[in-house]
């Protein structure tokens, strides 16, 4: 009696994932692992479109991402800007700050907008004329608090022009392989993901892709990196084995999380990259128009700000959390309520990544679109298409 996991990650997973997640005892230097893990971080890089860079596969949620780019590339005394379009835009102000990072973070005027664009230039070009230019800046390329998505070629490309020794760092982890982004062709050095969202593997892999320039700049820090476990000293050798097909332990991997992972990424790469994007942008209009239609406002101020991997709706005139989340529950699927401080008893979040946006199984967008506006009468509102 499974309900539809249509929650902004986890996602539901294809069932060759699944099969491939029960697969008895397996060695992590067993040869046959060792090249799936190899496929797997080639495979990754076809994902995010570079040539050069290096990606690392580590046992950790997405957040572990931050940390497994912001130990290696932050020093003490570093200038980080931040564009925070929510609450991991926020939190990763915390991350930065952990690791001795100066933090600048801008915001836009009002939640479900993106920062003014005059005002990230300035910030650059005065970091650039006080001879301190920001070591990162940091974009949240959709955040899950609020379905905000940021135009991240624009943002690369406006750092390209006025600060160019800036590495240009993305979380991804609600964005990889559902939203555009092509990291060579766009200039990005940092890609920070998970498994457990349009990847479309159970949470506990963290990923990240980083350019040559950002290793190079970890590899001429002045100072020793404070962590052992994400320590790229210990990752570099271990992902360059497996990609040689060679055996080398560190940590014990996620060995039937990697083999999930190696099924999702396959999937996604069989399809292509440009029909899988197409794929989410078509789903998340019918979706964010099926809402409108039914009278309901989205957190996202336009169209151009609003991710294409998840929805974020207002709860409409009279209707509550609790009038709505357990009606849809009641009805087989699963939305995620809000989670920004600010607005959180005021909106909900539904999740339409990976299976939910690529045919065939696009029936669980009709079945999570029945259920909201069935929960929505019996909560007492009268949906505007349905009047
Ligand atoms: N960044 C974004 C944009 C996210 O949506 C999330 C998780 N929802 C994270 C980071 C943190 O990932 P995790 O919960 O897997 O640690």
């Amino acid at each position: 009696n499974h309900k539809l996991c249509m929650i902004p990650g986890p996602i539901e997973f294809h069932e060759d994932v699944l099969t491939a997640m029960s697969t008895p005892a397996t060695s992590h230097i067993d040869p046959g692992f060792v090249n799936t893990f190899g496929e797997t971080l080639e495979g990754l890089r076809q994902i995010v479109e570079t040539k050069t860079g290096q990606p690392f596969v580590v046992s950790g949620s997405g957040t572990l991402s931050w940390d497994l780019v912001l130990c290696n590339v932050i020093e003490t005394g570093d200038r980080g800007l931040v564009l925070s379009t929510g609450l991991f835009g926020d939190r990763m102000v915390e991350c930065l700050e952990v690791y001795g990072a100066q933090v600048d973070t801008l915001r836009p005027d009002c939640l479900g907008n993106v920062p003014d664009e005059a005002a990230i230039r300035t910030a650059l070009q005065d970091a650039v004329q006080a001879g301190r230019p920001y070591k990162i800046l940091t974009i949240t390329h959709v955040d899950t608090s609020t379905g905000v998505l940021v135009d991240v070629q624009a943002m690369a490309r406006l750092v390209q022009q006025i600060s160019p020794s800036t590495l240009v760092a993305v979380d991804g982890v609600c964005s990889v392989a559902a939203e555009e982004l092509r990291m060579d062709a766009w200039g990005i050095d940092i890609i920070m993901t998970a498994s457990q969202k349009a990847l479309g593997c159970p949470p506990g892999l963290a990923i990240v892709v980083a350019s040559q320039r950002t290793l190079a700049a970890w590899r001429n820090r002045r100072t020793k990196v404070s962590s052992y476990y994400a320590a790229w000293s210990k990752w570099l050798p271990v992902m360059q084995a497996y990609e040689a097909r060679k055996a080398l332990y560190f940590a014990t991997p996620a060995v039937q999380l990697v083999m999930a992972l190696h099924v999702g990424v396959k999937q996604l790469l069989a399809r292509g990259m440009d029909q899988v994007f197409e794929a989410h942008k078509q789903t998340s209009d019918q979706f964010k128009n099926f809402v409108t239609s039914l009278g309901l406002a989205q957190l996202p101020v336009s169209k151009s700000v609003a991710a294409h991997s998840m929805s974020a709706m207002y709860y409409p005139e009279g209707v509550k959390a609790t009038d709505l989340l357990p009606r849809l529950g009641q009805h087989g699927i699963v939305v995620a309520g809000g989670v920004h401080p600010d607005l959180a008893p005021r909106y909900f979040r539904v999740g339409h990544m990976g299976l939910s946006a690529l045919e065939p199984e696009r029936h669980y967008m009709d079945k999570t679109q029945n259920a909201l506006r069935t929960s929505l009468v019996e909560a007492g509102f009268q949906p505007k298409s349905v009047a």
